[in-house]
């Protein structure tokens, strides 16, 4: 076994998971999932327990922040972002200026200690940052994916293009040019492929009729619908 859950009063369920690298405990908070204590292996479930229960103030406090940056959709310490490749995350420290810096599995975007993340000028900051990313990010892997996915399944189009629009994931115009957005980076990368294969069922048929849907259901093993679901959790933001 290398995980227990238990429940902790004020936070709610918690997971303790063992880890080989670990060295010391700690705990892990992230968007969307239940905080994580992670032990070392020579050190038993309970112990991990214990610690969120000491810490149990922290991890509440810190939970409340994380929430509150999601729904008002602000970046800062508590919020990381991640695309399919990077995590990028934010801290405060003695700099004069803002600094990207590559840190271990993605980048750390350091900011002068007095920063205020609420600021709209701090996050219009973030957010040019996040959107060059995402966009060499999709530069640099969608053009051979969507080959790749034409080629497989004998489609063929004109034009690839990447961009940054704030209501779909993709299209397909009468020429057969295709439009797939930048945030297809922050999907699973079995996400980002149905997108390109709805817009290469495109090519062949034009509307959403029961040919198109025949089509594309066929290329995703019958799992369309169940697909189109998974995709409607995740929005299209930056
Ligand atoms: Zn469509």
């Amino acid at each position: 076994m290398n995980s227990k859950s238990y429940t902790l009063e004020d936070v709610g369920g918690i997971v303790v998971r063992k880890h080989h690298q670990a060295h010391r405990i700690s705990i892990k908070l992230k968007p969307g999932q239940p905080p994580a204590v992670v032990v070392p292996r020579f050190a038993t479930f309970d112990m991990g327990y214990r610690f969120a229960l000491e810490n149990r103030e922290w991890i509440a406090s810190h939970l409340q922040q994380i929430d509150s940056a999601l729904k008002s959709n602000i970046y800062n310490e508590e919020r990381p972002f991640s695309t399919r490749y990077h995590t990028v995350r934010f801290s405060r420290c003695q700099t004069r200026c803002v600094q990207a810096v590559k840190a271990d599995g993605g980048y750390e975007m350091r900011f002068p200690a007095n920063t205020d993340f609420s600021s709209a000028q701090v996050q219009r900051q973030i957010r040019m940052f996040l959107t060059e990313l995402l966009r060499n990010e999709a530069k640099h892997y969608l053009p051979d994916r969507v080959a790749k996915l034409a080629a497989a399944h004998g489609f063929s189009y004109k034009q690839l293009t990447v961009k940054n629009v704030h209501t779909r994931w993709g299209s397909c115009s009468a020429q057969n040019n295709i439009n797939l957005n930048i945030c297809l980076m922050t999907l699973p990368e079995y996400l980002s492929d149905f997108v390109i294969l709805h817009e290469l069922c495109h090519t062949v048929h034009k509307n959403h009729g029961p040919q198109f849907h025949a089509l594309l259901d066929s290329l995703v093993g019958g799992k369309e619908k169940l697909l189109d679901k998974e995709l409607n959790k995740y929005k299209i933001q930056i």
